[in-house]
This record gives C-alpha cells, sequence and structure tokens, in this order.
C-alpha cells in the first residue's frame, strides 16, 4: 500500500517536472546562428500543437506584411512557458512571441532583441501583483535568462537568453 502511494507520488513529479511538446510536420530546424543557438522555423499560416498548454498560432508575428513568412520559435522558449505554467498551475496570455524585424522596429523595440529571434514572449497580467507574482516565478525557471516587469503595460518580457551564473537578468520599464 504504502509503496503504490510512493511511486505513484514520483510519477506524478515527474510529468511535472519534465513538460512535452510535439515536434510536428511543418517545422524546420535553423543552422545554428553566430550563438550556436538551433530555432524551429514555421510557416506563418500553420498552427499546431508546441506543449501541453501552448500552441504556435499565439507566437506568430502579427504584422501582416507580405514579406513575413515564417516564424521562429527556440524550442527551449516552449519548454520555459510550458514549466511556467504549471509552476502556477493557470493559463498564461501571450501578448507577444516572435517579432519580425521590420514589424519590431515599427513596433519601437530595440534592435537586438530576443523577440526576433524567436527566443521571447510577453505575458499579459490582470493587475499589477500579476506582474510581480509572474516575474518572481519566471526567476525560478531555469530556462529563463532575462525578465523584464512592464507594469504600466501590464505584461512580463520573458526570454531565454543564456542564463548567467547569478540568475536571470531581471529589469522594470
Ligand atoms: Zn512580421
Amino acid at each position: 500500500m504504502m509503496d503504490d502511494f510512493n511511486s505513484e507520488g514520483s510519477q506524478q513529479s515527474h510529468v511535472l517536472s519534465q513538460p512535452s511538446w510535439n515536434t510536428p510536420p511543418g517545422y524546420t530546424r535553423t543552422d545554428p546562428g553566430p550563438d550556436g543557438e538551433v530555432l524551429w522555423l514555421y510557416p506563418k499560416g500553420l498552427d499546431t500543437t508546441l506543449s501541453n498548454d501552448f500552441t504556435l498560432g499565439a507566437f506568430h508575428c502579427p504584422c501582416g506584411d507580405k514579406t513575413c513568412t515564417h516564424t521562429l520559435v527556440h524550442p527551449r522558449l516552449v519548454l520555459a512557458l510550458q514549466t511556467l505554467r504549471m509552476m502556477l498551475g493557470r493559463p498564461l496570455a501571450l501578448a507577444a512571441g516572435f517579432h519580425c524585424k521590420p514589424w519590431h522596429r515599427l513596433a519601437g523595440g530595440r534592435p537586438r532583441s530576443y523577440h526576433t529571434r524567436g527566443m521571447a514572449a510577453d505575458i499579459r497580467c490582470g493587475s499589477l501583483e500579476e506582474v510581480a507574482e509572474l516575474a518572481g516565478a519566471a526567476q525560478q525557471v531555469r530556462q529563463i535568462g532575462g525578465v523584464g516587469r512592464y507594469p504600466a503595460r501590464l505584461t512580463v518580457h520573458l526570454d531565454v537568453r543564456p542564463r548567467p551564473r547569478g540568475g536571470a537578468v531581471c529589469w522594470m520599464e
């Protein structure tokens, strides 16, 4: 009886600590960039399941430009978001995922942004408390290397840059 309980318990924690995602047909692995990172490249029109709780549709660039045909997603970003979602136990609303470079410039983003490399997502929050809670939880996720709090916009920026030894790079604007 005791053994059954223990094995059930460990199975449960195994599931929670190892989020999985699909690698469906339709994506291409990019060649490693200058930083050695390999990304997933999807056609823009496609929607498909990336992990238990995240689908590709939420990551596409919102611009309507004809030259914006593909979406980059780093597998580590999907893993990080899924881990965070499981940690919090509630859905995360993506306000932004991938941005093509022209759109990112137009939207006033920084020239070198992890959004244009498929390595960042912005999460929409319902309150200032939620911004603080989400940013705090994100720092506990080891795949996350950057956490930006934007209280005025009620969003939290997360990216999967290589995490510095001392923990994620954090800022507030
Ligand atoms: Zn675009």
